[in-house]
Order: C-alpha cells, then structure tokens, then sequence
C-alpha cells in the first residue's frame, strides 16, 4: 500500500499577497530537509503540501523531519487509493486496522475537494461508517471524542485516507521574517530563544563568547552540538565564536569587580551586534528573562540595552524557569544543555553583582 505525507499550511493561509512566496519557501525547505532520505516528490496542490516517496525510501524519518518545520500546522499520514468507493474502503479497513483493533470508539470524517466524486462528503461518512462497524464489531460510533478519527480525503490526483491530522510545528516558515543574531551560550535558555524566534519565520546566525583557556574546548563544542539540535528546526546555521578572552582579562584588572558581569555583557552585545550588523541581521535574540539573575533585572537590561542599536528580541522575557526547561526537553537541547562545562559569564564572577546599576556609573567605569 502507498503512503505519503500530507503537510497542511497554518498562519500563513492568512497572508494574502504573501501566500505564493511562503508556500514556495516552504516547498523548498521541505525539499532540503528531505534530500538526504533518498527520492521524495515534493508538490502541492489545494494549499496542502505534499512528500510522497518515489519507492521504499523512510517514511517515519522523513514524518520526523516534517514535524520540525515551522509553518506547517498539521501533518497527517495517509494511504493513497484510487477514487472508486470500493477501493477507500478496503484500503480503510486495512490500513488503519492496527489502531481500529485498539480503538473501542471512531468516527469517519470525509473531505471532497473534487466535486466530481460521486458521493458527497456526509455519504460517504455514512457508507464507510457502516463497512467499518460490520468488519470490526467491537467498535462504537463516538462523534465527539472519538479513539480514531477516520479520515478520507477525496482530492484532485487521489483518494487519502487516514487516522487523523497529528499537530506540526506550527508558526511561520524560516527566513519569511528575515535574519536576526542570536546570542548562544551553552545554557538552557539560549536555544530554547532560538527555537521561539524560528518559530516566528526568523532565519538566525549565532554568536558564542568562549574564553579559552579558562573556557574548555568541551565547552565550545557543547555551543556547537547546541547549534546543531537548533539547526533541526531552523536550518543550517553559522556559528561565530568569538575569543573573548583579553576582553574579560582586561574589564577584570580595569573595572570595580560588583560591575564585572553587566559591563562584560555590554561588550558582548557591542560585539554581537557588530557581526549582526555584517550578517546581514535586523535583530539581536537573547535567551534573558526577567529577574532571572542580576544581570537580568529591569535596571541591568536597560544598561545592558543602551549600548546596541538594534531591536533586542527577548522571547523568554515573561517565561518562568519551568516553562522554559519544558521547551528545552520537547525540542531536545536540554540535556546537551546541562552538562557541566564552565561558561564565560561563570568565571570571573563578584560575589555580590550589582543588581541596579546605573548607566552613568557604568559608562563612567568603562572609560
Ligand atoms: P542561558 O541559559 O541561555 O545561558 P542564563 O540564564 O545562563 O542563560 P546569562 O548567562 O545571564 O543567563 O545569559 C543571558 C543571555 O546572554 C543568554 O541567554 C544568551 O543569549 C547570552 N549569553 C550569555 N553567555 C553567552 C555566551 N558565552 N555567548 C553568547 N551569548 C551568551
Ligand atoms: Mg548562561
């Protein structure tokens, strides 16, 4: 039996005039993601997307790869069959026979996008109802809540039938909102950042602060494996790592060491707003969030902000610690992310950081 995957737009249906450039991003990327697995046709029609797999080619892998691209709302796996009434029905009562033997309830939901089958969409609910009840006995007709949801879809090339549409990654597709600099450090909450302004139709490059040698080469490649598990959901990415080392050494011997942290990540946004600015990058992303630590109160981001020109995207801004490790774990960075390798912003820490500083004073430490 012939499978294929159905991919169905979200928010970008609503897009008017854009529409044809965010399908035909989204063909694209569906393309490059899948490349790899061998020969998938990729093609849409009736603003759904299609992969259909020219041979034996891995179906759960490439479902896996579709689920990780951002503007497409659902997904859905389906049996392909001709459009003869007959045939639908066999191929339901095959096809979905694993989930039907486990289900104690279903309903059939019919979809007819090609208005030239014969039956319309409620007889076809009722007849394919009636096949399914006499050949798995067991079941109940549940409308509501229903185990399996019956699915056939009767479009222009084929009929598709399956168990019902599974949630996709949602959001916008990749690169439809342009580029912006994220600032990547091996913790939680940078990726997670990362992730949510992907979502959004960001495009993103990367900036990490390594200070080698009180930075490990471990720790580097942590930021690297991070960028990788990110890159699933946005897309290759390049990575700047940026040597940080005379820099801190050097605010260390020259700066009242209560300051060290904020006038540190000053620096850090001057330099990563430098290498947006040549990227090509309208923003710059950080995983902060408020109150989280002392450099991340209201008064420590105002100082932090004043330096960079460009808009500062803070998507975590609002999220509690919880909220955010959720995220990581769905995503899958957050046991790449607690590992235990130092940090640049973890080595020349005051005791007691500032935690209201204020930009005059700071501006007047730094000259
Ligand atoms: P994270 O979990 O993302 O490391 P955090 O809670 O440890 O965040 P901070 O260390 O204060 O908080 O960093 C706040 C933000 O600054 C990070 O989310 C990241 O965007 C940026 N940042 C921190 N350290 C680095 C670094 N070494 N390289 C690049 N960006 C960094
Ligand atoms: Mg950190």
């Amino acid at each position: 039996m012939k499978e294929i995957i159905l991919a169905y737009q979200g928010e970008m249906s609503l897009k008017g005039l854009n529409r044809a450039t965010f399908e035909s991003v989204l063909l694209k990327t569906m393309r490059r993601r899948l490349k790899s697995l061998g020969n998938f046709k990729i093609y849409k029609a009736q603003s759904t997307m299609y992969a259909e797999p020219a041979g034996d080619e891995d179906i759960d892998a490439a479902e896996e790869r579709i689920g990780k691209i951002f503007g497409i709302a659902a997904i859905s796996r389906a049996a392909v069959c001709p459009k003869d009434f007959a045939v639908i029905a066999d191929t339901a009562k095959e096809y979905l026979c694993g989930a039907l033997r486990a289900a104690k309830t279903f309903k059939v939901s019919a979809k007819r996008s090609d208005k030239t089958f014969p039956m319309d969409s409620m007889e076809i609910a009722r007849e394919l109802g009636g096949v399914l009840l006499s050949a798995y006995p067991h079941l109940k007709v549940d409308v509501h809540h229903p185990d399996v949801n019956v699915t056939v879809e009767i479009r222009d090339f084929a009929a598709y039938v399956h168990g019902g549409k599974k949630p996709g990654a949602g959001g916008l597709p990749v690169s439809t909102s342009g580029k912006a600099a994220l600032m990547l450090s091996g913790g939680i909450d940078s990726p997670v950042a990362a992730y949510m302004m992907a979502k959004r139709g960001l495009s993103l490059a990367c900036v990490h602060f390594a200070s080698p040698p009180y930075t490990s080469e471990r720790a580097k490649q942590k930021v690297v494996d991070l960028a990788k598990l990110v890159a699933k959901y946005t897309g290759p990415i390049k990575l700047n790592v940026v040597n940080f080392t005379d820099i801190q050494l050097y605010i260390y011997d020259q700066c009242p060491h209560d300051e060290l942290t904020i006038i540190m990540r000053r620096y850090m946004m001057r330099i990563a707003e430098a290498i947006a600015k040549e990227s090509d990058c309208l923003a710059l992303i950080t995983g902060e969030s408020i109150g989280q630590v002392a450099s991340q109160t209201l008064q420590s981001l105002g100082v932090t902000n004043a330096v960079c020109e460009l808009p500062v995207m803070r998507p975590l801004i609002a999220f509690d610690k919880q909220d955010i490790v959720d995220i990581s774990l769905k995503i899958d960075t957050y046991e790449t992310s607690v590992l235990p390798y130092e940090d640049c912003c973890t080595i020349f820490v005051a005791k007691h950081p500032v935690t209201k500083p204020n930009l005059k004073r700071i501006e007047m430490s730094e000259t």
